[in-house]
């Protein structure tokens, strides 16, 4: 079954596409997270433990690997220009 907008799965799609997540697919996957935000408490806490965790794990990373974390940088730049 294909992927239509206004569905999460619309919502993915345009991820993996990379094309630009339209009004509808926002919503339902705004919708979505609401939802699952709302049926587990510990969600939220646990989302700021584990967002500050990856901030602190990329720096790390990017300390030991300068180059490539630079090279990857300006990539991802790149793409999201031009997405
Ligand atoms: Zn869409």
């Amino acid at each position: 079954m294909p992927a239509e907008c206004g569905t999460t799965g619309g919502y993915q799609k345009h991820r993996r596409d990379g094309t630009k997540t339209c009004k509808a697919c926002r919503a339902a996957q705004t919708a979505y997270n609401q939802q699952w935000s709302a049926s587990s408490p510990t969600y939220k806490r646990n989302n700021r433990l584990m967002s500050r965790a990856r901030s602190r794990a990329l720096a790390k990373l990017a300390e030991q690997h300068p180059d490539e974390y630079r090279r990857l940088y300006q990539q991802t730049v790149t793409e999201l220009r031009t997405a």
